[in-house]
C-alpha cells in the first residue's frame, strides 16, 4: 500500500503503518500534551500503540490461518481504523471462511483470559476509580483492550469478523452470493443504528466506523456480484479457476440476471434467461457433456453436469 512504512515480518507476512496511522498517533500524542501535560500523553500514546498492537496480533491470527488453508497473505497495514489484511485468495470453503474470521477475535480471547489471570485486586480498584500509569493497572487496560476487540469484532456487521462468520454459517445453506447479500443487509441495518447512536451520544468515532463498515460491505457485495455475473457470462475470475466438479442453475430471486452462485471454488453456479439455459443445455449435450435440464412450469429452470 502506498505511503505505508515497513515494521517488521512475521509468518513470512510484512506488517506495515501507513502514514494516516503515524499521524493519527502524532496528532493524539500531540493533542494530550498540549491539553493535559506530558505523563498522560505518554500515557495515551502506550494505550494507543497496546490496542494497534493487539489489532495486529488479530490480523496474524487471521492470516496465519488463512496461510494454513494455502491461501497467501501480502502484507497487514495499520491504518486509524484498524488492521487491512491483502489477501492473495478467496477461502474455498465457508468452514475456512468461518475458521479464518473466528481466528482473529479468538486471539483477543486468549489475551483476555491471560490477562483475567494476571488482574490484581488492587489494579482493579484502581481501574475503576482512575486512569493512571499505576504498572497494577496494566493488566487491567490490556484485558479491556481485548475484550473490547473481541465484542467489537463479533458484532455480526458485514464485512466485520463476526459477519463472515455469520455469512460462512449461511453459506453451508445457501450459496455464496444470497448469504452474502443477507449478511450485508443485516450490516448495514447495523450499521444505520450504530451511526444513529454515535451521533446521539455524540460518538463521531462510532459514526466514522459504522460509514467505513456500511461502505465496506456495499464493496465487497458489488465485487461478490461482479464475480457472479462474470462467471455467469462465461468468464473467469480469480476465484472460479478451480475447475468445479459440478455446477447448477437456479432461477434468481432477484433482477433477470442476478446470478446465484455458490461458495467461490466449491461450486460455480450461474444465472442466465430460461432462452440461454436451453441454448447452453443443448450446447453441452452436443459436446458430448454428461447435462440434465430441469423444468418448472415448462421453463427449463436448471443444468446440471456431472463431472466425473
Ligand atoms: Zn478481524
Amino acid at each position: 500500500m502506498k505511503w505505508s512504512y515497513p515494521l517488521f515480518r512475521a509468518f513470512g507476512i510484512d506488517v506495515r503503518a501507513h502514514s494516516s496511522f503515524l499521524i493519527f498517533l502524532g496528532f493524539i500524542a500531540l493533542s494530550t500534551a498540549i491539553t493535559e501535560g506530558l505523563g498522560s500523553a505518554i500515557f495515551a500514546s502506550f494505550l494507543v500503540c497496546s490496542v494497534f498492537g493487539f489489532v495486529v496480533l488479530h490480523e496474524l491470527g487471521h492470516s496465519a490461518t488463512a496461510l494454513h488453508f494455502g491461501i497467501p497473505v501480502k502484507d497487514i497495514t495499520l491504518l486509524p481504523m484498524g488492521g487491512l489484511a491483502r489477501r492473495g485468495a478467496l477461502p474455498q470453503e465457508p468452514w475456512q471462511e468461518f475458521l479464518i474470521a473466528a481466528a482473529g477475535p479468538a486471539v483477543n480471547f486468549c489475551f483476555a483470559v491471560l490477562f483475567l489471570v494476571l488482574v490484581t485486586p488492587a489494579g482493579l480498584i484502581g481501574f475503576y476509580s482512575s486512569f493512571s500509569l499505576a504498572p497494577a493497572q496494566f493488566p487491567c487496560y490490556l484485558l479491556a483492550i481485548n475484550v473490547g476487540l473481541l465484542l467489537f469484532n463479533l458484532v455480526p456487521a458485514f464485512p466485520m469478523d463476526g459477519g463472515r462468520i455469520l455469512r460462512a454459517l449461511l453459506a453451508v445453506r445457501m450459496g455464496y452470493l444470497r448469504s452474502t447479500r443477507i449478511a450485508t443487509r443485516i450490516g448495514k441495518v447495523l450499521c444505520f443504528f450504530f451511526f444513529l447512536y454515535g451521533l446521539f451520544n455524540g460518538n463521531f468515532v462510532l459514526c466514522l466506523i459504522a460509514i467505513f463498515v456500511y461502505f465496506g460491505a456495499s464493496m465487497e457485495l458489488y465485487a461478490v456480484e461482479s464475480g457472479a455475473a462474470s462467471r455467469a457470462q462465461g468468464g473467469q475470475s480469480s476465484s472460479t479457476q478451480q475447475q468445479p466438479a459440478w455446477w447448477s442453475q437456479f432461477p434468481s430471486e432477484g433482477p433477470p440476471h442476478a446470478p446465484q452462485p455458490g461458495y467461490p471454488h466449491q461450486a460455480s453456479e450461474e444465472s442466465l434467461p430460461s432462452r440461454d439455459l436451453q441454448d447452453r443445455f443443448e450446447e453441452l449435450k452436443a459436446q458430448g457433456e454428461n447435462v440434465t435440464a430441469v423444468y418448472a412450469n415448462g421453463r427449463i429452470v436448471a443444468v446440471i453436469r456431472q463431472v466425473d
